[in-house]
């Protein structure tokens, strides 16, 4: 079934390509939570870019705006320089998003990726605190540029840098030794310690919730303890927002609940709303010490995804509705994961998440991919996570109606059935 697209593509593009792999078809329209490929066929999508498309594929007013901005002839690309777009997403973020949070960041653009918004924030710690050490976390993900995996865990990817990644030091994240373990206090005497062996770092960068190491949730109570640690030895507190904020986890920021406030937010993947690359990193007014044109870009300020942004901020964040959707939505993805891992108790599995990021891990570290390709025979485009692949991830867009989140839900209750029968996983008998 290997079309000439499809043989374009394995035929000229870089072994590197990995999703394509996982989800072998032509992708070629998409409106709101649905793909649909050259043949034809309808898949829903609980991938959602890796949470890019938080409010869907292709939002209709979103691409009505886009397409009166381009067609009149508004500005594309104007390095930093001064545009009406920038201007007014500015007042609007900083309107709708920052005060009613009572937040105080200057916003800068680093480009458009969210490893560039991680590299502008780990530059500006070490030149505020004039110190070389980052402290990272076991299994964090940052991106894939060599500052950014300096402080991811990945073995896998760090070997792809193909030089020493230094200047970092990975401390235990959250229940990382189990929930009866406290790494904070860990982490503390490793501070406190002359004799510990490490350095006072200039920053820690943290994930409320480690999404690509494997839907691993910081409690509220961890991540106020880091930033009381991070306080009492003059730390910097960067949270990498980029996959956990823009409402994935409930709120517009992931750390709004914990009520911590970091110095340095990085921001990106649904920034834009509508899939258009877009970076944000967020500086604490007294840390914003670049010198006009240290750090540069040519894409720092993409217009349309300014246009965009403005948007979406205005249609979902004006009012708690979009919360309350995805409150709602959330009690119904935990129930049916719950409901499903006690139907297969043969699977083991256990859920865990926030707000619209959740997970489950199976006994069998195989069982999760399994899954996610039977679920993708049966149309549902759901991903897996963690060091092994053994999580099972669903980012539905936020704008998942409840009927498709069900219909997705059930696809999943039927494709672990399939998997567990696939992989010979058979019920233990009740008597055992
Ligand atoms: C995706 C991601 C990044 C990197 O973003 P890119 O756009 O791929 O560079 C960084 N941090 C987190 C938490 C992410 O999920």
């Amino acid at each position: 079934m290997t079309s000439d697209q499809m043989k374009s593509i394995t035929e000229h593009e870089s072994e590197v390509r990995s999703y394509v792999r996982n989800f072998p078809a032509v992708f070629e329209k998409a409106r709101g939570s649905w793909l649909y490929d050259t043949d034809g066929n309808a898949y829903l999508d609980f991938f959602a870019g890796a949470s890019v498309l938080n409010y869907g594929h292709n939002h209709p007013e979103l691409k009505q705006l886009l397409l009166d901005y381009v067609a009149g002839d508004n500005i594309t690309h104007s390095l930093d320089m001064a545009t009406v777009a920038r201007a007014e997403f500015l007042e609007t973020f900083h309107r709708l998003i920052l005060e009613p949070r009572n937040m105080d960041y200057k916003v800068q653009f680093p480009g458009p990726a969210g490893n560039n918004a991680v590299e502008a924030a780990l530059k500006i710690a070490r030149k505020v605190k004039e110190r070389e050490k980052i402290m990272s976390f076991t299994n964090a993900f940052h991106g894939m540029t060599l500052g950014a995996l300096s402080i991811t865990g990945n073995s896998f990817k760090r070997q792809g840098a193909g030089l020493p990644l230094t200047h970092s030091d990975s401390m235990p994240y959250c229940d990382y030794f189990g929930p009866a373990h406290n790494t904070i206090e860990y982490i503390d005497r490793m501070l406190e310690d002359s004799g510990s062996g490490m350095d006072l770092p200039a920053a820690a960068v943290v994930e409320t919730v480690q999404a690509e190491g494997g839907v691993k949730v910081a409690t509220d109570d961890w991540l106020r303890g880091l930033e009381a640690v991070c306080r009492k030895y003059d730390i910097m507190l960067i949270v990498d927002d980029i996959q956990t904020g823009n409402g994935r986890c409930g709120r517009f920021f992931s750390f709004e609940e914990a009520g911590i406030k970091p110095d340095v937010v990085t921001v990106s993947k649904s920034v834009s709303g509508y899939g258009l690359p877009m970076a944000l990193t967020l500086v604490k007014p007294e840390y914003d010490v670049w010198e006009p044109g240290e750090h540069n870009g040519t894409f720092r300020g993409n217009n349309m995804a300014f246009v965009t942004a403005k948007r979406t901020i205005e249609l979902f964040w004006s009012d708690d509705s979009l919360e309350r959707d995805i409150a709602r939505r959330t009690r119904i993805t935990e129930e049916a994961l719950e409901e499903i891992c006690r139907k297969y108790p043969e699977a083991e599995g256990t859920v865990r998440g926030r707000g619209l990021m959740q997970a489950i891990e199976f006994g069998n570290k195989d069982l999760a991919g399994k899954v996610s390709q039977i679920a993708f025979r049966n149309r549902l485009i759901i991903e897996t996570a963690g060091p092994d692949d053994e999580v099972l991830k669903l980012l539905p867009p936020l704008t998942t109606s409840d009927d498709d989140l069900r219909k997705g839900l059930e696809i999943i209750d039927k494709s672990l059935a399939s998997a567990l029968q696939d992989l010979g996983i058979t019920r233990k008998a009740a008597s055992e």
